[in-house]
């Protein structure tokens, strides 16, 4: 069972949708997909089936080229397992895993519905996708900056809910088990797969801290020592992992996660990951 499956207004039409009596799509392991391709209709309306049936019958392609399409009423329509490598984005198809909103965004914009469900799906994605990177648009890919897809601004849609967004009460107890993995294992096992998915919910894309117990005694010795060696080591001890103050902080969104506090963890948690 996915995340995404989970979401309200979801449609599983994989086995309905209009296919080519020969042809298949290859398909990899799921560790394949990287990248979220955002995508437009470039039609005004439509529906993930009349989009199946046009790519079939007039590209002669296997399948619809999408995983999933949003319907204008915000309807996810389920068209394919993330490791299919169906058609959207050319070279980089088997890494790419397509999303496309029904609409022609050259002169239309999407609907509420729809932004609120690509944000819905894209943060469903971001935890089942095990190698997520980047969620892209069509035109972000290798060449295709000549596209016009997918004309909107998709940052913005993502982001907004971000900046407003609370985090749940199973979303704080996720945060607080692996922080509490990453407290227990440093960056090995258990608590290296914890630290990424951390990283990955908290949007993090700096690089990822270093975990050495020796060197990091050994800034602290220069730090007080102090000069200017010790404000070099000052500065480098940022970039080491500090297990305790992740601790510390998913523990604070836990215990409140509404308040003022937790607003001000959360804000706060990204520069130690
Ligand atoms: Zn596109």
């Amino acid at each position: 069972m996915y995340q995404f499956q989970s979401i309200s207004k979801f449609s599983d039409q994989r086995q309905t949708l209009p296919k080519h009596s020969l042809r298949t799509y290859r398909s990899f392991p799921i560790t394949s997909k990287r990248y979220i391709a955002i995508h437009h209709s470039l039609t005004a309306t439509g529906s993930a089936r009349a989009f199946a049936q046009y790519h079939v019958r007039a590209n002669d392609w296997p399948g619809i080229g999408y995983h999933f399409v949003i319907e204008k009423n915000g309807q996810v329509i389920w068209c394919h397992d993330p490791g299919v490598m169906s058609y959207h984005v050319g070279n980089s198809n088997q890494h790419a895993l397509g999303i496309c909103l029904t609409g022609d965004f050259r002169t239309q914009i999407p609907t509420l519905a729809q932004k609120d469900s690509l944000r819905r799906l894209v943060a469903a994605l971001k935890k089942d996708l095990p190698a997520y990177k980047e969620t892209r648009g069509h035109n972000e890919f290798p060449g295709y900056s000549w596209k016009q897809c997918p004309m909107f601004d998709y940052k913005a849609v993502l982001g907004e809910k971000l900046s407003s967004q609370h985090i749940s009460e199973p979303e704080a107890n996720e945060l607080l088990y692996w922080a509490t993995l990453v407290d227990t294992h440093g960056l090995q096992g258990a608590g290296h797969w914890a630290y990424n998915r951390l990283r990955r919910f908290f949007n993090v894309t700096t690089p990822p801290k270093k975990d050495d117990a020796n060197q990091l005694a050994y800034l602290q010795f220069l730090v007080a020592k102090g000069g200017g060696t010790g404000a070099w080591a000052k500065q480098e001890i940022a970039s080491y992992l500090d297990a305790n103050q992740i601790l510390y902080l998913a523990t604070v969104i836990h215990k409140s996660r509404l308040s003022l506090l937790a607003n001000w963890a959360k804000k706060e948690i990204p520069n130690y990951l």
